[in-house]
């Protein structure tokens, strides 16, 4: 079952895809048309994505991770966004700490 992408979200989306090239461009014009559709086991933040492919472009090819950065607070956090056929498909949060990270860190705390 798809549920909307939260705000926090949103924001950690918008927050690592800031690029002009091609890739963040198309990646980001994808983010309303993303939906969650499912989410980590663990209780951490990590969201499985689904775009509605009829309504955004795939992203020119491209590596994976997609976009990745650390956090400066929480300390030893940090985030990744995958992608599949062009198409976002992973928000993925991890710490370097044994507690999950139950809630997106502050986008403002994103260093890249
Ligand atoms: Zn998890």
């Amino acid at each position: 079952m798809a549920e909307p992408l939260s705000q926090d979200a949103t924001t950690t989306l918008k927050a690592l895809l800031t690029g002009s090239d091609p890739v963040s461009s198309a990646l980001r014009a994808q983010i309303p048309h993303t939906r969650v559709e499912s989410r980590c086991g663990c209780g951490c933040a990590t969201v499985d994505l689904v775009v509605d492919r009829a309504a955004a472009q795939p992203a020119p090819a491209h590596g994976n991770p997609a976009a990745d950065a650390w956090y400066s607070v929480p300390e030893d956090a940090g985030v990744m966004i995958f992608t599949e056929d062009g198409y976002l498909s992973l928000l993925e949060i991890y710490s370097a700490s044994s507690e999950p990270i139950t809630a997106w860190p502050d986008p403002r705390f994103v260093e890249r």
